[in-house]
């Protein structure tokens, strides 16, 4: 079993690294090019749902990467318009730092595989032997006979597959912050608090990361709130003013967090785009299909494409396979965001709420 092809993996996020350590198991080699220095740690934390720890249990890190994470019981939301106060139990959850997340899978594979300050610049086919030139920024050059695109949300190598695939803006934006506050985070218990202000346009949730880490975000629709200048300061002052109402242990951790923890993410609609693979380039995870904050399934889809990935690889199988078996669920979790952010961009249309992330019953 497995293939004698050589194998380039660009892109050292969840789908990259998780494909690698799925490699590196069953014996396939590979080499993996991430662009920053170190592990790229923009988005600062996530939620992985029953499908992502099922996928982590199969690749035998369900525990390690639990133990680094806070196991979230209840989802309670504070809706500012009625004053209501619902409590949901989301199942199974793990709220986890992305930086504990990825720094457990890395833990698992060799490090001579992994080559950082490789940044690919192009990808060039040989029309006669099919060979994929790589040519990266320090000018360094290298042939494969397969490449893997987990190069994320903006994916240089699905914009040379598919060059006019349109993505356009949509209408809120996020802001995303982590501080470090051990009472806090024992004071919230395990459980993921959002306070909603719909006519305002906005949602401020908040999560314990880890046993001394909050991560929190601020989802809002452009049309109703101004977005800061994408600078620490402006950022900032955007946090003091959004947060004025919260209760005030809530409002101090927004306000406590070192500017350097802030981030300002900027969505964009993209469709899936024809294929998942074009002969033997695959597109995996962002890469593949950039899905919405609302589904909270970036990081589980991720997980869900690396592992079936792998079996095809390891089992010497068509990538056809890959994009027969991955375009529904996609799909899903596609248009499932896009009603999640219909019910935030348009609330007075809808009567009741649906929990904000999409949890398939699977
Ligand atoms: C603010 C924020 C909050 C989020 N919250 C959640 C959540 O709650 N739940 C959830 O499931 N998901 C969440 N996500 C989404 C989640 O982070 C992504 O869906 C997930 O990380 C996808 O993994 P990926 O490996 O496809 O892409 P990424 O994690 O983006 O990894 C791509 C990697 O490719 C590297 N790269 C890019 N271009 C090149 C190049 N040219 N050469 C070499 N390397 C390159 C990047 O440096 C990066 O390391 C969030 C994202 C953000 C930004």
């Amino acid at each position: 079993m497995g293939t004698n092809k050589s194998i380039a993996i660009i892109g050292g996020g969840t789908a990259g690294l998780s494909l690698a350590h799925n490699l590196s198991k069953a014996g396939i080699s590979y080499k993996l090019f991430e662009r920053s220095e170190g592990l790229h740690n923009n988005g600062l934390g996530f939620l992985i749902m029953a499908n992502g720890l099922n996928l982590l249990q199969q690749m035998g890190l369900h525990d390690q990467v639990c133990s680094r994470g806070m196991m979230i019981e209840e989802y309670i939301a504070h809706n500012k318009k009625t004053g209501d106060v619902s409590r949901t139990n989301i199942g199974d959850c793990l709220a986890i730092t992305r930086e504990d997340f990825l720094e457990s899978i890395k833990g698992t594979l060799a490090i001579k595989d992994i080559y950082f300050n490789k940044k690919l610049n192009k990808i060039e086919v040989d029309k006669n032997t099919k060979k994929k030139k790589l040519t990266f920024e320090d000018g360094h050059q290298e042939e494969f006979d397969i490449v893997v695109a987990s190069d994320g949300f903006h994916s240089q190598i699905r914009d040379f597959l598919y060059p006019n695939h349109p993505k356009q803006l949509v209408k809120y934006k996020e802001v995303v912050g982590m501080c470090f506050d051990k009472e806090f985070v024992a004071y919230l218990k395990n459980q993921f608090i959002k306070f909603n202000d719909p006519d305002n346009g906005f949602n401020i949730g908040i999560i314990p990361g880890n046993a001394e880490t909050v991560l929190w975000f601020v989802q809002f629709n452009v049309d109703k709130i101004a977005s800061p200048e994408n600078n620490q300061e402006a950022i900032q002052q955007f946090i003091k003013e959004i947060s004025k109402d919260l209760p005030e242990t809530f409002r101090n951790v927004l306000n406590n967090t070192d500017a350097d923890r802030l981030y300002l993410w900027t969505l964009f609609n993209v469709d899936l785009v024809e294929s998942f693979h074009v002969n033997d380039i695959i597109l995996l995870g962002d890469a593949a299909h950039p899905l919405l904050s609302f589904t909270s399934q970036g990081v589980n889809s991720a997980l869900e494409d690396s592992c079936l990935l792998s079996k095809i690889i390891i089992n010497n199988e068509s990538f056809e396979i890959y994009n027969e078996k991955r375009k529904p669920i996609v799909s899903e979790y596609l248009y499932g965001g896009r009603d999640l952010l219909d019910q935030f961009l348009y609330p007075d249309k809808y009567e009741s709420f649906k929990v904000p992330f999409i949890q398939l019953s699977k």
